[in-house]
């Protein structure tokens, strides 16, 4: 069956069958687990999952006319749902703990992800996820301190998950081929990690402090922190460094500072 993919919707449906196993094997499923797809466009990587034969899949597709195909291809073995996954209450899918795959448009899973990330009272819903990036985008998120590509995505991204690597994927992999190279991340959740009021603190300090990339982090504190030299005292902070000098867990208890501070 030909079918006609939207541009809109990043439909650049995965074509390549030993990448598709070796997305649905890094999932670790299992015969009692319960799994979500997101963006499970003509079926390509459902079809994997079945052979897993989880205990339940659920698949949800904002275009109307791959739900059509989805169901005729797979019928009552799946449940769908016809959605917006940035509009779905994501813990309310199911009472199982998920195992999330989503090969997305890049863009959504980079929302997905600080919308997960920034989700504060929905922590529990998930076992882990399976999220294909733009590898640009990737590299960023896995990157270490130090680094060119460190910054506000990699210290988000590293407060409350693990994430692996699982695989660069070429974009010959796709149909169409798309114009970039993908990168498939496989994250967890952390069982311990620095416990803050409200997420949207940390994406506040890391704006103020990436904003002035190339300033030494003393000016970002001063205009934090009335009292910065206390905070300076307390983490023993190195005021000769620059923003990507700082370890994520560094920003953390800065964020929880300046938490404690506000109360
Ligand atoms: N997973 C399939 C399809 C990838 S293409 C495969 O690997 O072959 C991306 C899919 O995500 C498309 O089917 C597209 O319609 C769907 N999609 C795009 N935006 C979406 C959104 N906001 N919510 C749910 N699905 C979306």
């Amino acid at each position: 069956m030909k079918i006609k993919s939207k541009k809109s919707l990043g439909q650049n449906f995965l074509i390549d069958k030993n990448i598709i196993k070796k997305i649905v094997e890094s999932g670790n499923i299992l015969p009692n687990s319960t799994i979500l797809e997101i963006g499970a466009g003509t079926g390509n990587l459902t079809e994997y999952i079945l052979k897993k034969k989880p205990k339940k899949l659920f698949v949800i597709e904002k275009d109307e006319k791959l739900v059509e195909t989805l169901k005729g291809r797979f019928d009552k073995k799946i449940d769908i749902i016809n959605k917006d996954i940035l509009k779905v209450s994501e813990n309310l899918i199911s009472k199982e703990k998920l195992i999330v795959y989503g090969n997305l448009p890049y863009n959504i899973s980079t929302q997905i992800l600080s919308k997960w990330i920034t989700n504060d009272d929905q922590n529990n819903w998930y076992e882990n996820y399976i999220l294909m990036f733009q590898k640009e985008v990737a590299d960023r998120i896995l990157a270490q301190t130090d680094s060119k590509n460190y910054g506000r995505l990699s210290i988000l991204s590293n407060w409350k998950l693990n994430i692996k690597k699982i695989i660069n994927i070429n974009a010959s992999c796709f149909n169409p081929i798309p114009k970039v190279e993908s990168t498939l991340l496989k994250f967890t959740p952390k069982k311990n990690y620095l416990k803050l009021k409200n997420s949207k603190n940390l994406e506040t300090i890391t704006r103020v402090f990436f904003n002035q990339r190339r300033k030494k982090i003393k000016n970002p504190l001063r205009q934090l922190f009335k009292k910065s030299d206390m905070i300076i005292d307390k983490l023993k902070l190195n005021t000769e460094l620059r923003p990507q000098n700082l370890s994520p867990e560094t920003y953390y208890m800065i964020t929880k500072e300046y938490e404690n501070l506000r109360n």
